[in-house]
């Protein structure tokens, strides 16, 4: 069996490009025992893949140069020689960036494609969803009538995020990098008001404009200028969520900017960065709870699904450049 896999080929400085990527054809040896052959049918694009392209310390391993890139991967059993998975089977594990792995079977998890449809245990019912639940649930705490920020508001983890916040009563402010992006969170998920960074003349009126009683609790995927702007809108005991920095990714320096440290200080903002996995031992009520709303339509899902092995890099820069609405993700024909 021939498998086309996307490797490493360059650790990128900047914005990655391009060359950093390099698509290679492998030959899949004979499946071992307990082993199962698998063909990628979704394949995940993360923010956080860009740390991982880095030779940096960091809580997930770095790539190898020369090695496949890997993340998040819906697929199909093709062939098993494992108790605990038949051909057909759909499941999710972190695989190569590859049209067909083979993968140990302990490495991955039989998801039900008759409760969801496959791609959304990439996204509401995955990764994302989870972030955004325990963040706003276990770190933000909004109570009925609080005003709740929400940057990077169109992407996976903020669209969430925003309709948790409306389930648990809150006003909610979703910034995001377009009008389009801004009407699409108000008119299709109630998110209350919204922001356009790139063209408000100044975030911070605009912010200010936009929660009249000041914001409770602070949620942020961005970072940069655009969280000093809400920094400075945030009430006495606002907590503030720092669950990512996506503006500074990129960045080949460490990027210096209007200190708002003193403005927490004197408001006694509580603030918390977390990690997904720290709530591993809680996943199974999250995504209880991520189900049930979106069963009941308390939570509306958003895909932004690019077709083809060969895009995947295209969409995992699209991430950068604010391409995608709601989760991106890659389907594999
Ligand atoms: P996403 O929001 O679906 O995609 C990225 C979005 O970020 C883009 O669509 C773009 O939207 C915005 N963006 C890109 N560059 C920007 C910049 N320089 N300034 C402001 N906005 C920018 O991604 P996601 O998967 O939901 O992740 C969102 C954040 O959460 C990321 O920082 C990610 O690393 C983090 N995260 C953390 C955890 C955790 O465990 N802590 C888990 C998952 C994700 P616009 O068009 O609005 O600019």
């Amino acid at each position: 069996m021939n498998s086309r896999q996307i490797v490493l080929a360059s650790r990128p400085k900047g914005i990655p490009v391009h060359e950093n990527f390099r698509f290679e054809s492998k030959d899949l040896e004979k499946l071992k025992e307990n082993e199962v052959l698998l063909k990628a049918e979704y394949i995940s694009v993360d923010p956080y893949m860009r740390g991982r392209m880095n030779d940096v310390k960091s809580y997930a391993p770095s790539f190898e140069v020369d090695q496949p890139i890997a993340g998040g991967v819906v697929a199909k059993v093709i062939e098993s020689k494992s108790n605990s998975f038949t051909n057909g089977d759909i499941v999710f594990g972190m695989l190569p960036w590859a049209t067909y792995s083979i993968e140990q079977s302990e490495n991955l998890r039989k998801v039900d494609p008759s409760l969801a449809p496959p791609s959304y245990y990439l996204g509401i019912l995955g990764m994302p969803g989870l972030t955004a639940y325990f963040g706003i649930m276990d770190i933000g705490k909004p109570k009925t009538g609080e005003t709740v920020v929400i940057s990077g508001a169109a992407g996976a983890v903020g669209i969430v995020a925003g309709q948790i916040a409306k389930i648990q009563g809150a006003y909610v402010v979703g910034i995001a990098g377009s009008d389009k992006k801004c009407n699409m969170l108000k008119d299709q998920f109630g998110f209350d008001e919204t922001v356009n960074y790139k063209t408000s003349k100044s975030v911070r009126k605009s912010i200010a404009e936009a929660c009249p009683k000041g914001a409770d609790v602070y949620f942020d995927n961005v970072g940069g200028e655009i969280t000093n702007a809400v920094v400075l809108n945030l009430n006495f005991h606002a907590r503030f969520v720092l669950c990512g920095q996506i503006s500074v990714y990129n960045s080949t320096e460490i990027p210096v900017g209007p200190v708002i440290l003193p403005r927490l200080l004197t408001r006694s903002v509580m603030l918390q960065g977390f990690i997904v996995s720290n709530y591993s031992n809680r996943f199974n009520e999250g995504l209880g709870n991520l189900a049930k709303w979106v069963h009941e339509g308390s939570l509306k899902y958003k895909e932004t699904i690019v077709t083809g092995f060969d895009k995947l890099p295209d969409a995992f820069l699209g991430l950068f450049s604010g391409e995608n609405y709601g989760k991106m993700l890659v389907s594999i024909e």
